[in-house]
């Protein structure tokens, strides 16, 4: 048996409930995990660089050794060192849309994964205008690939890279897909139907290997809402304003009608993308209000205990939690009752959950 440093590495590509298929040096093996793995519940996910062990080149079959550390991994689906978002658009049918281009590129950088632009449906619209719609997103170094499904793909954008395909429905992503491998199309659209769905069977995205790179066989955001977001980070994510936002006066400047904004002077801002970014800066300080607003109601029914506890709260809530929480709080308070009636409490514990 090879020895952990001399082991092949390789990526999980596929897995169905236990068995994890492991693509190395060109060869898929269905692998187990190592019995140390499973008793330490080590997380493997698509996309993990691992080392495998035992391979049996004649069945196909190997055993997970090690999981390597992993990087720009995408929450949802989960699918670890993803290279690059392919971010897809159509230059028409549906009309090209740079708000939702940003919003998708916005996105794609609070993953911390590279963003590419692919505009689709080239033979739609002349090459001058053509131009206009690509020439801002180049200008600011976005990686950007004007094609038509009908006559080209996107091997070169994809060769040695693991990419997941992201955009909105109707620009021709299963087209471009289907020129690489029909296998991917296919089951793009079967995992975005289920997607859709909200189905809750777990299912795993894949990797396949096309175009001398792997891409996921799944969109890779299927709603289009911001996390959890501060405002003040938004310009982080606009690479033509990230260069000059350190140089603001006011180290949380939006970069709106603030003085001294080094931005607003300095940067050379497409006049959609200032406007878009006004948009987003205007939702995400919505949601924060929101959030904090919830978050006050939630803190108001979390009561302190007495006696020889006094202080300690029952419920601790996390900033990100609270929606679940507060279900939490209720299902403790529905349990409770539920207990009282049956007399299998002591009602003096029921003030711990009820404000
Ligand atoms: P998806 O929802 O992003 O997967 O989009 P589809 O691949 O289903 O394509 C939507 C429609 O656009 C289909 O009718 C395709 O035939 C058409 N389409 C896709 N790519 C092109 C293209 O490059 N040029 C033109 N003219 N039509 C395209
Ligand atoms: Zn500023």
């Amino acid at each position: 048996m090879a020895s952990l440093e001399t082991s092949p590495g390789g990526v999980v590509v596929r897995r169905i409930s236990n068995v994890y298929w492991v693509r190395a040096a060109d060869l898929e093996y269905a692998c187990q995990l190592r019995a140390r793995l499973r008793k330490e519940q080590v997380d493997v996910r698509i996309g993990d660089r691992v080392k495998i062990a035992e391979c049996d080149d004649l069945n196909l079959a190997a055993v997970i050794e090690q999981v390597l550390p992993r990087t720009r991994s995408l929450p949802r689906p989960p699918i670890s060192n993803v290279d690059q978002i392919v971010v897809v658009f159509s230059a028409d049918q549906p009309v090209f849309s740079p708000l939702m281009v940003d919003r998708f590129l916005v996105l794609a950088g609070m993953t911390d994964i590279p963003a590419a632009l692919v505009v689709n449906k080239r033979d739609l619209v002349s090459p001058e205008c053509l131009a206009a719609m690509v020439e801002p997103y180049k200008a600011i170094g976005y990686p950007v690939v004007a094609t038509s499904a009908r006559t080209g793909a996107l091997s070169d954008l994809l060769c040695d890279r693991v990419s997941v395909f992201a955009g909105p429905s109707g620009v021709g992503k299963s087209s471009l897909l289907n020129r690489l491998d029909p296998r991917l199309a296919l089951k793009a659209a079967e995992v975005s139907h289920r997607l859709g769905r909200g189905r809750h069977t777990t299912t795993y995205a894949s990797l396949y290997p096309v175009a001398g790179g792997l891409v996921a066989d799944s969109p890779g955001y299927s709603h289009l809402a911001f996390p959890p977001f501060d405002p003040q980070g938004l310009a982080w994510l606009y690479p033509e304003m990230a260069l000059h936002a350190s140089d603001c006066r006011l180290s949380d400047c939006l970069h709106d009608t603030e003085p001294d904004c080094a931005v607003k002077s300095r940067a050379r801002i497409a006049p959609e993308r200032y406007e878009s970014y006004l948009r987003f800066v205007q939702e995400l300080a919505a949601q924060k209000r929101t959030r904090q607003a919830r978050s006050q109601k939630v803190e108001s029914a979390v009561k302190t205990t007495g006696g020889p506890q006094a202080g300690k709260r029952l419920v601790r809530i996390d900033a990100d939690q609270r929606v679940d929480s507060r279900r939490t709080v209720k299902q403790q308070l529905a349990e409770l009752s539920t207990q009282r009636a049956e007399g299998a409490i002591d009602e003096d514990h029921l003030d711990e959950f009820e404000s």
